[in-house]
């Protein structure tokens, strides 16, 4: 019997070392796709919650741009590939017409917000429909996660956008940021910060409620050529880090947030609306924002 397990474990060992190397080297990139939708084209101004007038188009519109994504990234040979729909409600994304090739992640609250679900496994991460910072000027639909709530927020003392934020968690578990698509402010900040990173501009913003885009076809064309040529050198793009610990400061509009948040003994309040707390990493930073969004939106 034993000399049995042993001949089973030789022959094993055996194939192992015929058939590991050559399996590793076709492993499939693995993809993570974070959506919003104010970067999507033609998503503007009444596109973007339910009950307006133009929803329905903003969220066909959305699936659209992530199915472009994800057309081009099989066409240069991904695996698996996880979308996480990461605006508003996180229920936008219309799951029978995403592409069925893809895993689809709806609904908050869950703790890592628009990036959830990304880990050490992932090859690669696509931002479709990110949008500017708070207070950009001439940027269409502009904010920073929590737009009624949060001015300002900075990591490690740098003002950051959502792109960056997300970025930086996905760079914890050292996976680089490989495409980026959104407006000119978007397309600009990307190519600043993620050295190597396609980028699809998918629109000009020219206010904070108005935009100039090419027609949708032609834009998702652009967006799968783009993704193909991602994936194709995804090797070359390096994960966007940040130090730890990490030094997590908000701005809040209201001063009353900023009060009640200081209330917990470990957030410090630095201004009258300013709040500043220190994390081990991302993941914790990422966390508490997560908590304070969800105790304040659930219904
Ligand atoms: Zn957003």
């Amino acid at each position: 019997m034993r000399q049995k397990i042993f001949r089973f474990i030789v022959s094993g060992a055996l194939i192992f070392m015929v058939v590991g190397p050559a399996s590793a080297q076709v492993k499939k990139p693995r993809i993570y796709i974070s959506v919003d939708i104010e970067g999507i084209a033609h998503v503007v101004n009444a596109q973007t919650a339910a009950g307006q007038f133009d929803y329905e188009r903003g969220r066909r519109l959305m699936t659209a741009e992530v199915n472009a994504a994800i057309e081009g990234c099989l066409a240069a040979g991904a695996g698996e590939i996880i979308v996480s729909d990461s605006h508003g409600n996180a229920q936008n994304i219309i799951p029978e017409e995403l592409n069925e090739k893809a895993y689809l992640i709806r609904s908050f609250p869950r703790p890592l917000l628009q990036m959830e679900g990304i880990d050490s496994s992932f090859d690669g991460v696509i931002f479709i429909g990110y949008h500017p910072r708070e207070g950009t000027p001439e940027a269409n639909l502009s904010h920073t996660i929590w737009g009624t709530k949060f001015g300002e927020i900075k990591v490690n003392g740098r003002v950051v956008s959502e792109a960056l934020f997300n970025a930086a968690v996905a760079g914890h578990f050292e996976v680089p940021v490989i495409l980026v698509c959104g407006d000119q402010n978007v397309v600009k900040e990307a190519r600043e910060n993620f050295p190597g990173v396609e980028t699809a501009m998918t629109k000009q913003s020219l206010g904070f409620l108005s935009a100039m885009s090419p027609h949708p076809k032609v834009v998702q064309a652009e967006i799968r050529k783009k993704a193909e040529q991602a994936v194709r050198k995804i090797k070359e793009i390096k994960p966007f880090m940040v130090q730890k610990p990490v030094l997590l400061e908000i701005a809040f509009k209201n001063i009353f947030d900023a009060e009640t948040t200081a209330y917990l003994p470990w957030v410090k309040r630095t201004e009258g609306k300013v709040i500043q707390v220190e994390f081990a990493d991302m993941l914790e930073t990422n966390r508490f924002i997560t908590a304070l969004f969800a105790i304040n939106n659930r219904t």
